[in-house]
């Protein structure tokens, strides 16, 4: 299998030579075509794997494909990430994929100062990675607006849950448009991510690696 069959544009194909990949990994083969379908997945991946790939490349060949909202660019997508460190990981993914398409993204997480962050915001991203806690803060400021949200992505929703994130995660899910396509990863299954899923999910394609 190679890149070249998954529906992938030539710019991001471009995007993933110069990473030097050579082959999708099994979780980007079968994740990459079912999210540039339109559907919500549930996948099933450890780090490692090449996950972020299998969010990122699709996230943003359909972003790149449908007009963005007028001139306030507001995030299109958003990433659930648990931890700061994963995401800036998953940050600088998108920088890397997405420098073909012209797609702005930004991150934004805890323990640092707002104003940075506020100032990325009011000068408009399209993909918006984001630790829950944070996010909600800028949510409550009014320094953010997620009525524009297409695309939600859960990434390691595990470990979201273990580190009690789960009223966070509802907080943040009254705030998106109803209409939108989702995206969870997690490393493990148990009642409450199940649970988790079938409250977010719908009709998704299930990926297990
Ligand atoms: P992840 O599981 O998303 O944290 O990715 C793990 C690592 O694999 C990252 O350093 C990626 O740059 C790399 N990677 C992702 N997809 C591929 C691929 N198809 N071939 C080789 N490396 C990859």
């Amino acid at each position: 299998m190679s890149f070249d069959s998954l529906g992938l544009r030539a710019d991001l194909l471009r995007a993933v030579a110069g990473q030097g990949y050579a082959r999708p990994t099994p979780i980007q083969e079968q994740a990459i075509p079912a999210v540039l379908a339109g559907h919500d997945l549930l996948a099933g991946a450890q780090t490692g794997t090449g996950k972020t790939a299998a969010f990122a490349l699709p996230v943003l060949q359909l972003l790149a494909a449908r007009k963005s909202n007028g001139g306030r660019r507001l995030p299109r997508a958003l990433v659930l990430s648990p931890t700061r460190e994963l995401a800036a990981q998953i940050g600088e993914r998108f920088q890397a994929y997405g420098r073909e398409v012209s797609l702005r993204s930004t991150v934004i997480f805890g323990g640092v100062g707002m104003q940075p962050q506020v100032d990325r915001l009011r000068r408009g991203v399209d993909i918006l990675v984001a630790t829950p806690g944070r996010l909600l803060d800028h949510a409550a400021r009014r320094t953010l607006d997620l009525s524009a949200v297409e695309i939600l992505v859960l990434d390691e929703a595990d470990r979201m849950l273990d580190m009690g994130f789960i009223h966070d995660i509802r907080k943040v899910l009254a705030l998106l448009p109803k209409q939108r396509q989702n995206l969870l990863f997690s490393a493990t299954y148990s009642d409450e991510i199940r649970r988790l899923a079938d409250g977010i999910l719908h009709q998704p394609k299930l990926v297990e690696v």
